[in-house]
């Protein structure tokens, strides 16, 4: 089902000049989404699956995820902000397929993670959120990371049930709003002794992950890995 907003966004697609999402220069053929000044300018962290690494750090004594990594740093009026933008506020999805398809490569070369990842899982939007929006923005990433390291997308299964944002400031994070849990897995069976690879947009404080990543856990033999289209570069 589309909303009206969703189909002027389209038509608004169509007939406007495609524009770089960095800059706004126009596009030449052969360029999608960014110009290639902007491209060249995207700040990848290659950080990768086998060295240790500042984001493995976010999570050091706080959850037992087996490695953590991410794609680009993100920073305040950055080409990567204005990427994720649209992306989440602009109808723009396939901006994450495209990040997908690149990061994919880089860790189909990487090589760490190709034949051990059995599941990519976005993490989920509550139902609220996804019907506002229309989509998860992380589907299309998950799914292009899922392709390149030959295992299979999840959704579905682990589900957000209060349409909240993690909360970080009250000290610790807020495992649960009142007495219900934030997140809840539909179903175990499936990831028992499987690797899972946990996928976001921004990992910013590791809230999310980390709370995502311990109802993960809560499965019998599972491992979880995670990663993120960016990250916000520890002070
Ligand atoms: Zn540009």
């Amino acid at each position: 089902m589309y909303k009206l907003t969703n189909i002027l966004n389209a038509i608004n697609n169509i007939l406007l000049p495609r524009v770089c999402f960095g800059c706004n220069a126009h596009l030449s053929r052969g360029e999608e989404h960014l110009c290639t000044v902007c491209r060249n300018d995207l700040p990848l962290t290659e950080y990768n699956f086998n060295a240790e690494n500042p984001i493995d750090r976010i999570f050091f004594g706080r959850i037992d995820v087996k490695k953590a990594s991410s794609f680009l740093y993100f920073r305040e009026n950055s080409i990567v902000q204005r990427l994720i933008h649209h992306l989440k506020y602009r109808n723009q999805p396939q901006i994450g397929k495209f990040l997908g398809d690149w990061y994919g490569q880089v860790l189909q070369e990487d090589n760490s993670l190709v034949e051990t990842i059995d599941y990519v899982i976005p993490v989920p939007l509550h139902r609220t959120k996804l019907r506002q929006r229309g989509y998860n923005q992380v589907s299309q990433f998950a799914e292009r990371l899922a392709h390149y390291l030959r295992a299979d997308t999840i959704e579905n299964l682990l589900k957000k049930t209060a349409n909240t944002k993690t909360q970080t400031k009250k000290g610790r994070i807020g495992r649960s709003q009142g007495n219900e849990a934030l997140y809840i897995l539909e179903n175990t069976t499936l990831l028992e002794h499987k690797n899972v690879l946990l996928v976001d947009d921004v990992i910013t404080t590791g809230a999310t992950m980390e709370i995502c990543a311990e109802t993960l856990l809560q499965i019998p033999g599972i491992s979880v890995y995670v990663t993120s289209m960016a990250v916000v570069p520890l002070a």
